[in-house]
């Protein structure tokens, strides 16, 4: 038999062959089954993160592999398994459909509808597990993904593509700010999925009905694993998600997708690795929890145009306890981040909301991809209020402070005023820019304090459309731009500082 041959029979005996090794129709039975996890005995051909189903119709995904055993974590009730109940393979990962048809409702972490609304019309399915687009495919990141908050987008600008983490105790106003980022992609061309991990389901339509009220629904997808699912179905939950989300990147489109939060998700992974009896680390987590979230946010990413040109920015919430950003899944989602949105209890209990800690928040990445009208305007932002901060703790106790002082305060606290900014209300870019360059350059200076707020944003109104379409349609603020909002604001005042003083 000469060489080619001898190739070819083997090849010939491999296909031969073919058809065994990934028959599916395997079954196995249940030795044991409690709390969500049951241990199946004869699915020798199983692999890790393959969906199986129990006879009661009930479907599970393989977690554990040992050696004469699985462990399979339930998708649904348990009611009605017991020891001996039959396990099938089913040959595929876990998937959940994608498509057009999602768009607007809400979804459990399988990707079925549990809005009322009727079954959802896809022909597509995505495996929840992918491995995140490589280095080739990617492009840097260079457009921005405005939030439509002036402090997150003058100063920790998010670009598309970005992994921006917002961080803070709990009620400090972490999902507010993902959902006006929301609110601020109408008319965007931005897909924006909200994935809601074991949060209470009375939150999550809230949520969705403000989301309903601000017709920000129609390009929107609620992810939902609520409290009252198990721990799979949380743990699945961002997965499936980010599945969803890459469908539409993979057609060219920008995604937001936020994940609310990862702190109950590390929490849901590690009740199911303790079940299928892991060996706990430090504060009882998995070994493996940093690699938990660290394949999850390198799915989001932006995409050269060879690739369809399509991005995927994603906002990780994580809860922080008593402002502890050091603590273990904190860190670790620090580290994979691009930057952090740090949300402060003292701030947002001095009326300083949203409470963002400009000093610990950072944007690793966005600059490159911040609006030029607004990076132009809001330079001195950052070191003004540092510089703010630091005079404020030191003056705390001292009456007489020299002229270069007391102007430096009032401009801080002038500052600070502007940066407040009710709930639902996001600030186009031209608002922003103009804000910001009657704040930065001093010109409220003699604005009473406790007006500057009101003054701000009527006097943006009062500016003519066309200065405004200008601003937004070029995104800079050019020479002349800014002389006419100089003129404008003088005007404006000598119009209402007569009220100021009756
Ligand atoms: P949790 O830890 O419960 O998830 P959270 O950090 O997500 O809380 P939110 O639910 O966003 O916080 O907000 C907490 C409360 O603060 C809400 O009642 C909300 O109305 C209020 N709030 C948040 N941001 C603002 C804001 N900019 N202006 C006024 N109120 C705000
Ligand atoms: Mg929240």
């Amino acid at each position: 038999m000469n060489h080619s041959d001898e190739i070819l029979s083997i090849l010939r005996e491999e296909i031969e062959q073919y058809d065994n090794r990934t028959r599916c129709d395997e079954t196995g039975t249940v030795i044991e089954v409690g709390d969500g996890i049951a241990t199946v005995y004869g699915l020798n051909r199983a692999v890790y993160g393959e969906l199986v189903q129990f006879d009661t119709g009930v479907h599970g995904i393989v977690l554990d592999l040992k050696r004469d055993s699985v462990g399979v974590v339930l998708l649904g009730s348990e009611d009605g398994l017991h020891e001996g109940s039959a396990v099938s393979r089913t040959g595929r990962a876990a998937d959940v459909p994608v498509g057009d048809a999602m768009i607007g409702r809400t979804v459990n972490a399988l990707g079925e509808p549990i809005d009322g609304l009727g079954p959802i019309e896809t022909t597509e399915r995505r495996p929840i597990e992918r491995e995140a687009s490589g280095v080739v495919s990617r492009e840097p990141v260079n457009q921005p993904m405005q939030t439509g908050i002036l402090a997150i987008d003058a100063m920790v600008p998010i670009g598309r593509g970005q992994r921006e983490l917002i961080i803070g105790d709990r009620q400090t106003g972490k999902t507010s700010i993902a959902i006006d980022t929301i609110l601020n992609q109408k008319g965007q061309d931005m897909i924006c999925i909200y994935v809601a991990i074991g949060q209470k389901a009375s939150t999550v339509a809230r949520l969705r009905g403000t989301l309903e009220k601000y017709s920000a629904l129609d390009y929107s997808i609620i992810v939902s694993a609520t409290a009252a699912d198990g721990a799979p179905q949380q743990y699945i939950a961002p997965y499936a998600g980010a599945a969803i989300g890459e469908y539409f990147m993979s057609q060219g489109r920008d995604v937001l997708i936020v994940y609310d939060d990862l702190s109950k998700h590390a929490v849901a992974y590690r009740t199911l690795s303790l079940l299928l009896r892991r060996s706990p680390g430090r504060e009882a987590y998995p070994g493996d929890v940093f690699y938990l979230h660290s394949r999850l946010l390198e799915r989001a990413c932006r995409l050269t145009p060879e690739y369809g040109g399509g991005s995927m920015t994603a906002l990780p919430i994580i809860e922080t306890l008593a402002g502890d950003v050091s603590a273990y899944i904190p860190t670790n989602v620090i580290s994979i981040t691009d930057g952090q949105i740090y949300l402060e209890n003292d701030l947002f209990f001095a009326g300083q909301r949203p409470a963002i800690n400009v000093g610990l928040s950072v944007s690793r990445v966005g600059g490159a991809a911040q609006t030029k009208a607004i990076k132009k305007t809001a330079g001195t932002l950052r070191i003004d209020l540092a510089r703010f901060r630091e005079l404020e703790v030191f003056t705390q106790f001292s009456s007489d402070l020299d002229k270069d002082t007391q102007q430096a305060l009032e401009h801080g606290k002038r500052l600070m005023e502007i940066l407040k900014q009710p709930l639902c209300h996001p600030m186009p870019v031209w608002r922003q820019a103009v804000i910001l360059y009657a704040a930065t350059n001093g010109l409220l200076s003699d604005v009473p304090l406790d007006r500057v707020r009101d003054f701000v944003q009527k006097f943006a109104d009062s500016l003519p459309d066309s200065l405004l379409t200008e601003i937004q349609s070029t995104g800079t603020l050019t020479g002349t731009a800014a002389e006419q909002i100089r003129e404008a604001l003088k005007t404006y005042k000598d119009q209402v500082s007569a009220a100021w003083q009756a």
